[in-house]
């Protein structure tokens, strides 16, 4: 089936994923994509806004207890497959398999159920449910498993240039007031034909269920071998997450709901580093050991009821797939993000033709 041609809104990890699946499934397709921020820009000059750059980034399987855990579930079952394939055969992607361990403070009902063996992040990941004799003091429940963690700047300036290699890829920095303007600004630099616009914006043009949550995180130059979460009784949380091929280890961190904060709080990098030494006391002695080389802040792009994926006819023979609002999980969902905005284009494309 022909796609023609499509313009994608974004560039951050939902984007650029769409955008290669989409061509590695219709290689034919012309796409344009239209951002205000791209991950080959100077790292300066990013903005909190652009979540995809100050993300850790790993994987953290969440139980599927509700129904939008259980589509979530099914979206990072995809993803991880797909995750294990990039780690092995392209490392410089800047995704690496590694082990993972979770210590929970309070665990849930969920947790308390599973079993060693059972599949926690995906397929042959080597779940197994922790002896009550190795967890740290305060924790009650604890596992590991085997899953990835991504360089995240890395990531996604090696997923533009998969696409861009193709040949079929036009990039255009442009801040559009809504996700309509896309279609004009696609006219204006002569790709004309396209009837159809991805809207991977992460918070939608004002979509009025989106808010953010601020996190803030510190890159380290030391480097961890694991990627280890601890969820607090206070309902805190911290965590390292290695970067792949030595990029160092984030140390984290925060979660602020609508703190529109951008620079980072002193006071936070101080708390955040005290608490992994307290938690993981094997990383570093002290504080002072810690050799920062950076201070992450992004706003994470949630969205009240989870994920918009959905297709929007407009009048005429324009259409909207909207993919936005992936909060805290935009990388470990990626691939089943993608894949369902392909499932739905091809369905805006049969649509089309009908009329
Ligand atoms: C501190 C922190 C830690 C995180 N850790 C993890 C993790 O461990 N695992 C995980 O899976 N996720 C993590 N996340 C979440 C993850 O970063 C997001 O879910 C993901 O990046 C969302 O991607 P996106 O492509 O939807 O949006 P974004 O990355 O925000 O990209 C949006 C794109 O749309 C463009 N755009 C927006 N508005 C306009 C406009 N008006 N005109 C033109 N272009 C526009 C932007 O320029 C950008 O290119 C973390 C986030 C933060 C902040």
């Amino acid at each position: 089936m022909g796609i023609g041609a499509i313009i994608i809104v974004g560039a951050g990890v939902v984007a650029l994923s769409t955008a290669y699946d989409l061509l590695a499934q219709h290689p034919a397709t012309r796409v344009l994509i239209i951002a205000a921020e791209l991950p080959t820009d100077p790292a300066s000059s990013w903005t909190a806004d652009y979540a995809s750059m100050w993300a850790g980034a790993h994987y953290r399987p969440i139980a599927p207890s509700t129904p939008q855990l259980r589509a979530e579930f099914a979206l990072a079952q995809n993803t991880h497959r797909m995750m294990k394939r990039i780690a092995r055969d392209k490392p410089e992607s800047g995704c690496g398999f590694m082990g993972a361990v979770e210590y929970m403070e309070n665990p849930g009902e969920r947790e308390l159920q599973l079993k060693s063996r059972d599949i926690f992040a995906g397929e042959g990941d080597g779940f197994r449910v922790l002896s009550p004799e190795e967890l740290p003091d305060k924790v009650k429940w604890g596992c590991e498993y085997d899953a990835y963690c991504i360089d995240t700047q890395k990531y996604c300036q090696w997923l533009l240039h998969q696409i861009q290699k193709t040949g079929q890829v036009r990039v255009l920095r442009r801040q559009l007031s809504q996700v309509l303007d896309a279609f004009e600004a696609a006219e204006a630099v002569n790709f004309p034909k396209a009837k159809i616009v991805v809207n991977c914006s992460g918070r939608g043009f004002g979509d009025p269920k989106s808010k953010i949550v601020r996190g803030q995180t510190v890159l380290v130059k030391q480097q961890y071998h694991k990627s280890v979460t601890r969820q607090c009784a206070d309902g805190s949380w911290t965590f390292l997450i290695p970067r792949p091929n030595m990029g160092g280890t984030i140390v984290g961190g925060t979660k602020e709901e609508d703190d529109w904060r951008s620079e980072p709080r002193e006071s936070t990098r101080k708390a955040v580093l005290q608490k992994a030494v307290e938690c993981f006391p094997y990383f570093v002695d002290d504080v002072s050991q810690f050799e920062v080389i950076r201070d992450n802040v992004g706003r994470r792009p949630f969205r009240d009821g989870g994920l918009r994926m959905e297709l929007e006819e407009l009048d005429g023979d324009r259409r909207i797939v909207h993919g936005y609002g992936a909060g805290s999980r935009g990388y470990e969902l990626s691939w089943g993000i993608a894949g369902k905005l392909v499932k739905l284009l091809e369905q805006a494309t049969v649509s089309r033709a009908s009329l």
